[in-house]
């Protein structure tokens, strides 16, 4: 492609639903603005004034529903308007979603039990690039516009859109999901499981998961708000084998109700054969949008890397990240499910050794962590790590085995807040 050619500032009238689909590139900016009419982009309205800067890399889709004018200004990828999307039915969907909500809230007023003050659980599932995250993020943002405080939780470890990758987090939704900053930081409840593979060790996933649907439950059973809010769940785009029975996990796990079954009509079958019939849980088959841009695994993985990178660096390359340097001794690495078993001598006679595939394993530092990310853990005591949660990341950028000092990049200053690291497969390489 080479150097971006210029491309004037240029206007588009969009017909009442239809939308203008537009992929920004990685280093030319883009901004758009709203000229006439009312338009949103995944469920968060543009303002009626100013130019909104569309993040690097991202791919979007201006969509209508009374007619607008936008503009574009900047170099893009592409862009072009189309008039077919499945937003009507995921409106509709919405209102469902929503209705219950009211049901579940006034239950509450009228002192109902938990389960009637419950609002809608929905979980999003599908093949990738369905176009998941995207209607999260719009079920969220509609939801949001109306009052009411959602939980998103994103279960997807390869393409998450809460932090960085290989991790599973929940995230209160107060306001529409910000088009340039995204989901808000500030409170998100971060479970670390290392890599961005669920096959690595599904026993941690499947634990991990357990964990963050405990907390979860323990913060709806005293808040009454966000209870009848719900939640709203993305998940990986593996359906198949193990990754469906993830799925099924997922939903028993977190005690879906709704089941939004996203371009699959064979996903769908099957997952209402599994689960609608044997209890009160609602199996929907929706269309995905023509507009979901596939990605392949190369891309995939650049954006992992991406992710990484913009939590250290910002999105708009805005924050500086500090530079620590810390004495082995100071800290202690430790990796969930080393899958080592116990030792035959170990166990009694006649027993089978089994591996338990969430114990911990002391690491020992080494170079090999140069370039990988580690958690910080909440946890006081080693023992305490699987079932706590993240309080952050660093980046390891040199490790001195002379000296035994461990070099790394946080994105605050000051001390680390616990001592208790965890290792992870996931690596970013400073250009
Ligand atoms: P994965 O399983 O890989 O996580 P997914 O099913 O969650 O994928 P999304 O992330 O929602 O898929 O969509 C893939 C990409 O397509 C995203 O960059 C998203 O912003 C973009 N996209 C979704 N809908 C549209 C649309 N209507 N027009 C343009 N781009 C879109």
């Amino acid at each position: 492609a080479g150097a971006a050619t210029p491309q004037p500032p240029r206007q588009y009238k969009l017909a009442p639903q239809s939308e203008l689909r537009v992929e920004v590139l990685p280093d030319a900016p883009l901004r758009v603005r709203l000229v006439t009419g009312t338009a949103e982009i995944f469920g968060t309205e543009l303002p009626p004034e100013g130019w909104v800067p569309v993040p690097p890399r991202s791919k979007i889709a201006v969509f209508t529903w009374h007619g607008a004018t936008v503009e574009l200004d900047g170099v893009s990828e592409s862009e072009y308007t189309s008039d077919e999307t499945p937003m009507v039915i995921y409106v509709n969907t919405h209102a469902i979603l929503d209705a219950r909500r009211a049901r579940a809230r006034a239950a509450a007023a009228q002192g109902g039990d938990m389960e009637a003050s419950q609002g809608p659980r929905v979980i999003v599932v599908g093949p990738t690039d369905s176009g998941k995250s995207t209607l999260c993020k719009m079920l969220l943002s509609w939801a949001a516009k109306l009052g009411w405080k959602p939980t998103y939780v994103d279960l997807d470890i390869g393409q998450g859109s809460i932090t960085i990758p290989g991790c599973i987090s929940a995230s209160p939704i107060e306001k529409p999901i910000d088009i340039v900053d995204g989901i808000p930081l500030e409170m998100p409840l971060v479970y670390f499981y290392g890599h961005p593979n669920p096959s690595i060790n599904a026993d941690v996933y499947k634990v991990l998961m357990k964990e963050l649907a405990k907390t979860l439950e323990k913060q709806f059973s005293g808040n009454a708000e966000s209870r009848a809010a719900g939640m709203v769940i993305n998940t990986m785009g593996w359906v198949e084998g193990l990754g469906y029975e993830l799925l099924l996990n997922a939903i028993e796990t977190f005690k879906a109700n709704v089941v939004l079954v996203l371009g699959q009509e064979k996903l769908w079958k099957m997952l209402k054969d599994a689960v609608q019939s044997k209890s009160n849980i609602d199996v929907v088959k929706l269309h995905k949008s023509e507009g979901v841009v596939l990605r392949n695994s190369k891309y995939r993985q650049k954006t992992r890397s991406f992710r990484i990178r913009e939590y250290f660096y910002g999105i708009a390359n805005d924050l500086a990240p500090h530079s620590n340097i810390v004495n082995f001794s100071d800290v202690s690495v430790y990796k969930i499910g080393g899958g080592h078993q116990a030792p035959r001598s170990a166990l009694p006679i006649g027993a089978e050794p089994v591996a338990d595939p969430t114990r911990l394993v002391a690491v020992n530092i080494s170079t090999d962590m140069i370039h990988t990310v580690l958690a910080v853990s909440y946890a006081k005591e080693p023992d305490e790590i699987i079932s706590s949660n993240i309080a952050g990341f660093i980046h390891v950028t040199d490790v001195d085995i002379q000296r035994k000092k461990l070099t790394y990049i946080a994105p605050c200053p000051g001390d680390l807040p616990s001592r208790l690291l965890i290792a992870s497969s996931l690596t970013w390489y400073e250009a």
